[in-house]
C-alpha cells in the first residue's frame, strides 16, 4: 500500500544532493522492472505513461496495472501522466486513480498555457491529485509528436506562471530535448539557478536521456527536484531483448518478457544512483 502524490514525494527532497525519478513505462513487464528496482535501490520512485505513447499502451488497460503495482510495492510509488495535452486524458488518468498529471501547455502562448493549466489544477484539486506544468519549450518529441524547438524559460515568465498556476511542480526548458540527442546540449545551468531563486515550486528535468552524470548533477545541484526518464529505459529494455535472442536463437516469449524487466530495471538502477537515491526512503 504504497501510492503516494508526486508532491509529497518532492517535498521529502530537502536540500540539492538528490533527486526524485520519474520514469516512463509502456507495459507491464517494465512497471515490474522500474518496481524492482526502486526496492533494490531502497528508494521512492515515480512510474508514468505519456499521451503521446497510448496508441502503444492504452490508458484504460496500463492505468490500473500501474495503480496496483504502486499499491503492491514496499516503497513509495507516486503514478503519474506524463505530458497530458487533452483534458480528456487527463481526466481519464485521474479517474483512474493516477496522484498526479502534468499538463504540456508549452505548445500555448503564456496566458493560455495558463489558462489551461488552471483549468487542470481545478480539475485535479477535485480528485485530490497533484498537476506538474511546463513552461518554455524542451526540444525534441514526446512520443509520436512533432519535433519541436528548445525555448528556454525565461525568469519572470517561470515566476508569473507559478503564482498564477499554483502547479505542485514546473517542468523548465534549460537547453535539454526529448529522445536521443543528436547534437550535444548545451545546458543553461544559470538559468536554472536563477528560476530556482525566484520560485518555491519544485522544478522538473525533461529530456533526461543521454545526459552526463556531471550534467545531472549540476541540474540536482541547481535546484531540480525530478528527473524524467524514458528514452534510455525503452533503448535499455530493447537492447536486452535482442542480447537475448541474439544468445540463444530459441529463446521463447518468456525469455523476452523477463529480458524488458531486467533491461528496464538495469537502466533504472543506473539513474537512481546519479541521482543519489540509495537508501532515501
Ligand atoms: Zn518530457
Amino acid at each position: 500500500m504504497a501510492l503516494v502524490k508526486m508532491g509529497e514525494l518532492l517535498q521529502s527532497v530537502k536540500d540539492n544532493s538528490y533527486a526524485i525519478g520519474s520514469f516512463n513505462v509502456s507495459n507491464m513487464e517494465m512497471a515490474m522492472g522500474a518496481i524492482e528496482a526502486a526496492e533494490y535501490m531502497k528508494a521512492p520512485i515515480m512510474i508514468q505513461i505519456a499521451e503521446g505513447r497510448l496508441r502503444y499502451s492504452p490508458l484504460e488497460l496500463l492505468g490500473p496495472v500501474m495503480i496496483a503495482a504502486a499499491k503492491l510495492s514496499k516503497v513509495p510509488i507516486a503514478v503519474h501522466l506524463d505530458h497530458g495535452f487533452s483534458l480528456k486524458t487527463i481526466k481519464l488518468a485521474l479517474e483512474l486513480g493516477f496522484t498526479s498529471v502534468m499538463f504540456d501547455g508549452s505548445k500555448y502562448p503564456l496566458e493560455e498555457n495558463i489558462r489551461l493549466t488552471k483549468e487542470v489544477r481545478k480539475l485535479a484539486d477535485e480528485y485530490g491529485a497533484d498537476v506538474e506544468g511546463e513552461i518554455g519549450k524542451v526540444g525534441g518529441a514526446e512520443g509520436d509528436y512533432k519535433d519541436v524547438d528548445i525555448a528556454i524559460t525565461s525568469v519572470a515568465e517561470a515566476e508569473h506562471f507559478a503564482a498564477a498556476t499554483k502547479v505542485t511542480a514546473m517542468a523548465v526548458a534549460i537547453g535539454t530535448a526529448h529522445g536521443n540527442y543528436k547534437v550535444e546540449p548545451k545546458l543553461r545551468i544559470d538559468r536554472l539557478r536563477e528560476i530556482n531563486a525566484a520560485v518555491k515550486c519544485p522544478l522538473v528535468l525533461h529530456g533526461g536521456t543521454g545526459l552526463t552524470k556531471e550534467d545531472f548533477h549540476n541540474c540536482i545541484h541547481n535546484g531540480i527536484k525530478k528527473i524524467n526518464i524514458a528514452t534510455a529505459s525503452y533503448d535499455s529494455a530493447a537492447a536486452c531483448v535482442r542480447k537475448t535472442i541474439e544468445n540463444d536463437k530459441t529463446a521463447g516469449y518468456f525469455a523476452v518478457s523477463d529480458a524488458i524487466v531486467k533491461g528496464t530495471r538495469e537502466n533504472i538502477v543506473k539513474h537512481m544512483e546519479i541521482f543519489g537515491l540509495k537508501n532515501k526512503l
